[in-house]
């Protein structure tokens, strides 16, 4: 796997700047995704909102865990919205780290993020990538599909079997079917759900078919498959490196499937080219793999 150094001649610089500028947290940098010069320098980056400490501690994950100090910034959303529309973004992504410290575990925050998106770019197309709401989960999802966001990711992460393992007590994999299926019921739009899956952390390809297989009897349309890249020899050990060919069949097995979009390849995050995942699913054209 080849990827790209941050090149002067791209937008890279630029949306390193804003990023600053604006006191906002990135998914691309706290999870130092390999994708970083291509997306940043595409002009695209995804917000993480909700501060930078994650309350839970996926064996997968670089974010930083612990106990956040303070409770969310009121004014990250108008920052986030303003640094959005220097961006010039037509497709927002925002994620954000765990909160189960706050009552609403920050779902407030995220419809003020949406909410905020709007105004300011009000011709932009808004995805959120949300964490489990733990304890909350109906209430949450209610706040947040009022704000309608156009693509509501929740991401499985793993397989059935790996998923107390890589995942820790507090997830769950039925419940993150059951959220994805239950904005679905909650949306009176016509949402896109998405969700993801990290291969090499010990699963077998047939049991990444049957998270496909239980992501779309849960009425998911966007899925995206990427390899798991080991951030710190604390974290999970990578098990395997799926061969590109591996990503196709997962793509076709997909495409089988129903899905309305298909990422599948080595460096494919959720929300990496997360406005032509939309695309595809909207326009029917179909799978893509990289
Ligand atoms: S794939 Fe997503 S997280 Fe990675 S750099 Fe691109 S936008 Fe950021």
């Amino acid at each position: 796997m080849r990827v790209r150094a941050p090149s002067a001649n791209t937008r890279y610089f630029e949306v390193k700047s804003l990023v600053r500028e604006g006191n906002l947290n990135t998914i691309c940098e706290e999870a130092r995704c390999p994708n970083i010069a291509e997306c940043w320098g595409r002009g695209t980056a995804t917000f993480q909102i909700l501060g930078d400490i994650c309350t839970r501690a996926c064996r997968y994950c670089f974010v930083h865990s612990g106990r956040p100090d303070s409770p969310p910034d009121p004014l990250e959303p108008l920052r986030l919205a303003q640094a959005a529309a220097k961006m010039r973004l037509s497709h927002v992504v925002v994620t954000s780290v765990d909160r189960d410290d706050v009552p609403d575990r920050g779902a407030g925050h995220y419809a003020a993020t949406i909410r905020a998106l709007r105004r300011k770019l009000p011709a932009a197309t808004v995805e959120v990538l949300t964490p489990d709401f733990l304890g909350v989960e109906d209430e949450a999802l209610a706040t947040v599909v009022e704000a309608r966001p156009d693509v509501f990711g929740h991401n499985i992460e793993t397989v059935r079997r790996l998923h107390p393992r890589m995942r820790g007590a507090k997830a769950s994999y039925d419940k993150a079917l059951w959220l994805l299926r239950r904005v679905k019921g909650l949306a009176r739009y016509d949402v896109l759900t998405k969700s993801g899956i990290i291969v090499g952390l010990g699963e077998t390809n047939d049991e990444v078919v049957e998270t496909m297989r239980d992501l779309r009897a849960h009425r998911v349309d966007v899925v995206t498959i990427g390899q798991y890249l080991q951030p710190s020899p604390k974290h999970a050990t990578i098990d395997r490196w799926v061969h590109p060919d591996e990503f196709r069949w997962f793509r076709e097995q997909g495409e089988a499937l129903g899905f309305g979009s298909v990422f599948s390849g080595p460096l494919v995050r959720s929300s990496y080219r997360a406005e032509e995942q939309r695309h595809a699913a909207e326009t029917g054209r179909g799978a893509v793999a990289y």
